[in-house]
């Protein structure tokens, strides 16, 4: 076996392991439920489990593992390997992923915030294939970025560069988890779409999606859109056009030549991907615009352990 990459994708809710080569094929995949339920130690205790449950599926031992390429949720510092604070991750403070696993498993570990990940991922074997400057943007619980630009992911001192869903884009818009206001995530996820629609409710409007659901998701209120309930209507258009917005800013700041969007939401697709590409053409600068294409993420589930795997192969072979 020559060397491999171990790659791993850890969420709040499922856990990603696979081996790589550096290739990229991604081989003896597993995914389980993350173990939440001694914080940390059981979900890096897991991890080192899975990797050596794929280890010996494959016939291998640590010796043919050059790295373990992790995508982490939330911030993280990749030069340390701390997490800080990462959501939906109970009981999770200040974490030395790096530290923690490099010590049980004897190999040297890399780090990377998911969403900047996915967007290597994207850029090595997705939407983004063949380019050289790329935008991401996953629109899901939250909202997460990561940039290529040159042919390089955008780090940052410390690996936390674009947290693109924590750009402001309403300066009298809703407080934000994350201490801001009218942050892009606190309008346009998932979440906050949801939220505010059962705000508006809770005020006294009335919308034909309560016909169909006591406890709207943002999928309701997509749908509610499509069929032309007033409310929905509101609520999504509002939440598009601050995405388009977003875009906009990042075509402004980048100067991409693909934005690639995921996560849930985009599930909605023309829906979502013909008013942010109308915002797009009526506020971004012609010159800046013109060639740009706004897409859908082309890996699904799996941008996270390619985009590991792409973060391995940079490791193992940095300059190419
Ligand atoms: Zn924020």
């Amino acid at each position: 076996m020559s060397k491999q990459i171990m790659a791993v994708d850890l969420g709040g809710t499922r856990v990603r392991v696979a081996l790589a080569d550096d290739g990229l094929q991604i081989r003896h995949r597993v995914e389980e439920a993350t173990d939440h339920q001694r914080g940390p130690a059981s979900v890096l205790d897991q991890i080192v489990r899975l990797a050596g449950e794929r280890l010996r599926s494959a016939g291998g031992t640590w010796a043919d593992i050059a790295c373990i390429a992790i995508a982490s949720p939330g911030p993280i510092d990749t030069t340390t390997g701390v997490a800080f604070s990462p959501p939906n991750m109970p009981g999770w403070g200040e974490v030395q992923v790096k530290g923690i696993l490099e010590e049980q498993t004897g190999v040297p570990v890399l780090a990377l915030n998911d969403a900047s990940t996915a967007a290597l991922g994207e850029f090595a074997l997705g939407a983004g294939r063949g380019r050289s400057d790329l935008v991401y943007l996953t629109v899901s619980t939250g909202i997460g970025g990561g940039v290529v630009s040159g042919g390089r992911l955008l780090t940052g001192r410390a690996g936390m560069a674009a947290e693109l869903g924590h750009m402001t884009v309403d300066r009298s818009g809703p407080p934000c988890s994350c201490g801001s206001i009218g942050c892009l995530e606190s309008i346009a996820s998932g979440t906050s779409i949801a939220r505010r629609f059962r705000e508006r409710l809770a005020a006294g409007e009335t919308s034909a999606v309560t016909a169909w659901t006591d406890h709207p998701t943002a999928a309701d209120v997509a749908h509610g859109a499509r069929i032309g309930d007033a409310l929905a209507l509101a609520v999504w258009q509002d939440a598009m056009e601050a995405l388009g917005i977003g875009v906009v800013n990042c075509i402004h700041i980048f100067n991409p030549e693909i934005v690639v969007l995921g996560g849930g939401v985009t599930q909605a697709g023309d829906l979502l991907f013909d008013p942010v590409r109308a915002t797009v053409d009526r506020y971004a600068m012609e010159i800046m615009r013109a060639g740009v294409q706004i897409v859908p993420a082309a890996l699904g589930e799996d941008a996270g352990l390619s985009g590991a795997a792409a973060l391995g192969r940079d490791f193992l072979f940095p300059g190419d």
